[in-house]
């Protein structure tokens, strides 16, 4: 089965084609374009790139699009992407306003441009389908609830890989075959003694979850994608009394609030030097107080929710570090890892150091809780997902 995974942003669309089967998986093309203003003709000079370089006959060949869409309204799971997953994500537009619009759009676009494909969505609230009810709502009024107001969780892709490869590397093949099948079977009790992974997803957008024997029991963020972590210009956690009392002190109209809560907060508000960590740390390096602080408010947010993690689920056998930060930056990794000798977590400098953006253990061999560094790799979660769904129905 050829399965084409797009990534769609507000100016951007990538793919990557996968041939799937029983028994493994294999990706086959990958490639993208920026500054995109007509999703038609893109998805069209993707399936012309893809026939005159060979990799298919005809478009007609792809059985399947995969979306990684972000959340809808009254919507969850891996679902066939039609005019109800459209509707969805449109009504939630406000909640997501960098992401469902360009899914929406993208979705109607390739119903029109590839009609013998099947369109299938996996919605990044999926994998928190089974944490606790207490964890997953607001002290609210029923109306506010009634609504949708509650704490959904994203980068569900992401943190379903590293709690399947995770798993793998810690030889719980149990466990990780469990996630694997996640959303297919539901989560199967597990055997024998329990593992307790924290996944650290830092990149453009960051989250923290907890996963207990392969099923998130908690993430750090809540009913939009800005809220737990700071974000790189959106502003993580916030106070919600600070919206009133800004408005009413500063004069600003809701319009305002919201630009200035999604554009200009998180690591580009603080530092007042970029939304980039690489250029922050640059700044740090050279004195630049306000950079020290956009950095170390991020490393204190990313040890709350791991502790956090930690004490709910009695422990913790491993922190995985993924995404653009948490591949490749060594420094921030040494930060959140430190003085937890005592818990049983003792980093080896020298393996921190030596990992970019490679699979990696950083924690020492006496090390109880173990350390690792897993390349993201949604796109490969996404396949295996409209794979399993595709079989299933045919
Ligand atoms: P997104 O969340 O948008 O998918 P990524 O996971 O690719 O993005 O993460 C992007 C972030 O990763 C950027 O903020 C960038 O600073 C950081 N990053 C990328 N490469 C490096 C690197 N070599 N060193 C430190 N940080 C990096």
């Amino acid at each position: 089965m050829l399965v084409l995974i797009a990534n769609l942003g507000s100016t951007s669309f990538k793919y990557r084609l996968f041939r799937m089967d029983a028994t493994g998986d294999e990706m086959l093309a990958k490639g993208g374009f920026e500054r995109v203003t007509d999703y038609s003709a893109v998805i069209e000079e993707t399936l012309q790139t893809l026939v005159q370089n060979g990799i298919i006959s005809s478009p007609e060949e792809i059985d399947a699009v995969g979306f990684k869409t972000v959340l809808g309204k009254n919507i969850n799971g891996c679902v066939m992407a039609d005019d109800a997953c459209v509707a969805a994500l449109e009504g939630f537009a406000d909640v997501a306003p960098a992401h469902n619009p360009p899914y929406a759009n993208g979705i109607r676009q390739f119903a029109k441009s590839l009609p013998s494909a099947k369109l299938v969505a996996l919605f990044e609230t999926a994998f928190y389908q089974w944490v606790p009810e207490e964890r997953q709502t607001y002290a609210l009024p029923q109306e506010w609830r009634n609504i949708g107001i509650r704490r959904y969780g994203f980068h569900g892709a992401s943190h379903k890989f590293v709690a399947e490869r995770s798993a793998e590397l810690l030889g719980r093949n149990d466990v990780a075959a469990s996630t694997a099948a996640l959303y297919q079977n539901g989560p199967s009790t597990i055997a024998g003694k329990p593992l307790r992974i924290v996944s650290c997803h830092l990149g453009g957008s960051s989250s923290v979850t907890g996963i207990y024997n392969g099923v998130a029991i908690g993430t750090s963020m809540g009913f939009s994608p800005q809220s737990g972590l700071p974000q790189n210009n959106r502003v993580g956690e916030l106070d919600s009394g600070a919206i009133p009392y800004a408005m009413r002190t500063l004069g600003l109209t809701l319009e305002e609030v919201e630009v200035h809560l999604t554009k200009k907060s998180g690591l580009l508000g603080l530092s007042g030097v970029s939304n980039d960590i690489r250029d922050i740390h640059e700044a740090v390096l050279t004195g630049n107080q306000n950079a020290a602080l956009a950095i170390n408010h991020l490393v204190d947010s990313i040890r709350h929710w791991t502790g956090a993690f930690a004490w709910q689920m009695g422990g913790i056998d491993a922190i995985v570090f993924t995404a653009g930060i948490g591949e490749n930056h060594h420094v921030l990794r040494r930060a959140v890892c430190a003085g937890l000798e005592e818990m049983g977590l003792i980093l080896d400098p020298e393996k921190n150091v030596a990992c970019r953006a490679t699979e990696a253990v950083i924690s020492t061999d006496e090390s109880r809780v173990k350390v690792f560094v897993i390349p993201a790799y949604e796109e490969l979660v996404l396949a295996r997902e409209v794979y399993r769904k595709i079989s299933h129905l045919s």
